[in-house]
């Protein structure tokens, strides 16, 4: 069974769609960091220029105002000796009152005029310690020096790099320019910038973060000096032995300019952005910590996920909440179908605590409980009476059992009865018997198991000719009832008569075998014998021969066969009665039958004695010669017999003759006629001699 709960279900469906969810949300979130960082980088990049382009600015208007002073030291120097010191002990005042308004308009730290030999012969904060030589003085190498050389020799304005200036304590960057007079130079002007308002704009970090820094610098002897590192409100110079060798900065001073993300000195990850100050030929960096830059995004990205999660949370909650309610129904639903199933129709809910349509469902079941409750008595009604009439039907059925057992049992009486008394046998269609009765075991002499096996011509009896069996067969596998009377042969040799009809077994129109019912006629068969049977000698009496000659005589004409009355009378017999006795010649009758039995023992073949020792034979089917032939062959046998007849002439032995006449149907004799003619050849024998064979043919001129 599925063990997973609809509320099992439901949580997994919805920790995945958090999951998705969640995944999106960092997706989006992903993307707006990159895009917050990436437009800080964009940020500082602009604040870097703005502040590059302000002390360009800064440094240009000092250009214009440096210009203004040097103009006031050419006009000066047309009627005054200013580059004398002492001149300037006494100087105008309203020359010392023009250069002060300059100086304090353009911000100008201090004013220099310098003489073409070095000497500074003026500066307007009247600082006595600078009253020097700029070629051998003690600031020789200071920047105020470099920048009155670099004019000298360029014979144009120059600003120098900001760098430690110690008269003044403090950074500090100078602006010199020549003056010309006719086109030569005859002193030059120098300003100290004041460097704090070159401070004031890299240090304005109004537009950085808490970890926003700029930082300059500038190449001094190739090394890399601090100008300002500027950190909020806080300055402080210093040089910059520990950054890091890839700082932008060193890329910055050598003129780069740039932006990117970076790792600090700290290991803090950055946004950086560097340029170069063309003028005071400075390296200017603006960095911000990455992590005050995406402060706001983790600000919100942490509410944002505190709400999802929470959001989760309460949804969680409620579907749960929202579950366990519907569950609860369920629960108590399926407990009561199995109580219904376990047969307790008996059930109440208390549908009031649930939802609308959970009482509407609880409502419904109840009814359909109320219906299977009243379907379920009336089935176990019909149950009842269905039972009742199974106990009727077993009953009856018990009864109708009882009779069918009796009728049984009298049907086996009477299948017992018809086996002991009726001759039944079955064969197959190869005429192997498979069944025998009782009764027909009775009069075969063989019992059932001799039988059942063997082949029915066990008891065929060798009087029946083959013809006759033929016809039988012909008839039964043909599908059609065979009816006559056959002489069986019984175990024991001797012979019984039966009426059989034997009729085929047929299924689906297929013929399995044959059944043959016969009753015993050998009795009726007997004295039928008897009647047409001579007693002495076993052969048939004159009276079957009168009733034979005709039929013979009709089957002839009917095949168009020739047929033979064979005549004979046994020789000077009236002697051998008197020689030997009556008895004695009442032995040769009998002895002379078994020779005719013997040759007349086809079927359609006949011997009769007639009377006295007159015998006749009916043969049938043959010609002439073999007619002739079988008279001989009879004549030799009774001579063969050799039972001795002295008083007779034609032989030392007991003999006969014979007359012979052939009908045939285009004779047209009578059977009188017929007798008379074959008794006519007997006598012709005789006549010659006798021990003698005469044959007619009826159509044969005599
Ligand atoms: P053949 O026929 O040769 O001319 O001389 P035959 O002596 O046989 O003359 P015939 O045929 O007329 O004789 C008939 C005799 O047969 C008469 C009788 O003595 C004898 N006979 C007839 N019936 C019987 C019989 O049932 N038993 C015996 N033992 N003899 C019989
Ligand atoms: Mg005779
Ligand atoms: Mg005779």
């Amino acid at each position: 069974m599925n063990k997973m709960t609809i509320l099992k279900r439901t949580i997994i469906w919805l920790s995945a769609i958090a999951v998705f969810s969640f995944a999106i949300l960092i997706f989006i979130g992903w993307e707006i960091r990159e895009t917050i960082r990436h437009n800080g980088l964009t940020r500082i990049h602009t604040i870097l220029n703005h502040k590059i382009e302000a002390i360009d600015n800064y440094v240009q208007h000092h250009y214009t105002s440096l210009s203004n002073v040097n103009e006031l030291f050419y006009f000066a120097s047309r009627h005054h000796s200013i580059f004398e010191r002492d001149f300037w002990d006494h100087s105008p005042e309203s020359l010392r009152n023009k250069l002060a308004i300059i100086a304090q308009k353009n911000d100008f730290y201090d004013v220099f005029l310098i003489s073409l030999e070095g000497d500074i012969v003026y500066t307007l904060k009247h600082e006595d310690d600078l009253h020097t030589n700029l070629f051998t003085g003690r600031y020789h190498s200071s920047q105020l020096a470099r920048v009155f050389k670099d004019a000298l020799k360029n014979k144009s304005p120059y600003v120098s790099d900001f760098y430690f200036y110690a008269p003044s304590h403090d950074y500090a960057a100078f602006i010199a320019e020549p003056i010309f007079h006719n086109g030569k130079i005859i002193g030059i002007t120098a300003v100290q910038i004041d460097n704090k308002a070159i401070q004031a704009v890299i240090n304005d970090t109004h537009e950085l973060e808490k970890t926003g820094k700029v930082i300059t610098a500038v190449l001094e002897n190739k090394k890399l000096v601090s100008m300002f590192v500027s950190h909020h409100t806080q300055v402080s110079q210093r040089t910059f032995s520990k950054l890091p060798h890839n700082y932008p900065i060193y890329e910055a001073v050598r003129g780069g300019s740039g932006q990117k993300y970076m790792i600090d000195q700290t290991g803090n990850n950055t946004v950086v952005a560097w340029g170069y100050q063309k003028d005071l030929r400075c390296g200017m960096m603006v960095k911000i910590d990455e992590s005050e830059l995406l402060q706001e995004w983790n600000k919100q990205t942490t509410s944002l996920l505190l709400l999802f999660f929470f959001g989760l949370i309460i949804i969680f909650s409620m579907l749960s909440a929202a579950l366990r309610s519907f569950a609860k129904p369920i629960r108590e639903l399926t407990h009561n179908a199995l109580m219904i199933s376990s047969g307790h129709y008996d059930i109440e809910i208390n549908s009031s605590q649930y939802d609308h349509e959970w009482q509407l469902l609880i409502h419904a079941f109840q009814q359909m409980v109320i219906e299977i409750k009243h379907k379920m008595t009336q089935l176990n009604e019909t149950n009842i009476a269905l039972n009742t009439k199974k106990s009727e039907l077993e009953e009856i059925n018990a009864t109708l059992e009882a009779r069918i057992e009796a009728k049984t049992y009298k049907l086996q009486e009477y299948i017992n009865i018809i086996d002991q008394h009726i001759i039944i046998s079955q064969t197959n269609i190869h005429g192997i018997i498979t069944y025998a009765s009782e009764a027909f075991s009775q009069i075969s002499g063989y019992s059932k198991e001799q039988l059942i096996g063997q082949n029915h011509r066990i008891i065929r009896h060798p009087d029946m000719p083959d013809e006759f069996f033929k016809n039988l067969w012909e008839t039964i596998s043909n599908g059609e009832i065979w009816h006559g009377e056959i002489k069986n042969r019984k175990a024991d040799g001797s012979y019984y008569w039966v009426d059989s009809t034997i009729s085929p077994n047929i299924e689906e129109g297929i013929i399995v075998g044959y059944t043959a019912v016969r009753h015993n006629i050998t009795y009726q068969k007997r004295v039928e014998e008897l009647a047409i049977t001579d007693p002495m000698t076993g052969l048939y009496n004159r009276r079957h021969y009168l009733a034979t000659i005709q039929e013979e005589m009709n089957r002839a004409k009917r095949h168009n066969s020739s047929m033979a009355l064979m005549m004979l009378d046994v020789d000077y017999f009236k002697s051998y009665n008197d020689t030997y006795g009556h008895q004695a010649g009442d032995d040769v009758l009998i002895r002379i039958a078994q020779v005719l039995k013997l040759y007349t023992s086809r079927s359609g073949d006949y011997a009769f004695r007639l009377g006295g020792e007159e015998f006749a034979l009916l043969v049938s089917e043959m010609s002439d010669e073999e007619y002739l032939f079988l008279g001989h062959r009879i004549l030799n046998e009774v001579e063969g017999l050799a039972i001795l007849h002295e008083k007779n002439d034609a032989s030392a032995y007991v003999t006969i003759s014979m007359g012979i006449f052939v009908y045939s149907l285009e004779s047209g004799l009578t059977y009188e006629e017929l007798y008379k003619e074959a008794d006519d050849q007997l006598y012709a024998a005789k006549d010659q001699g006798r021990n003698q064979v005469i044959l007619k043919n009826s159509v044969i001129a005599p």
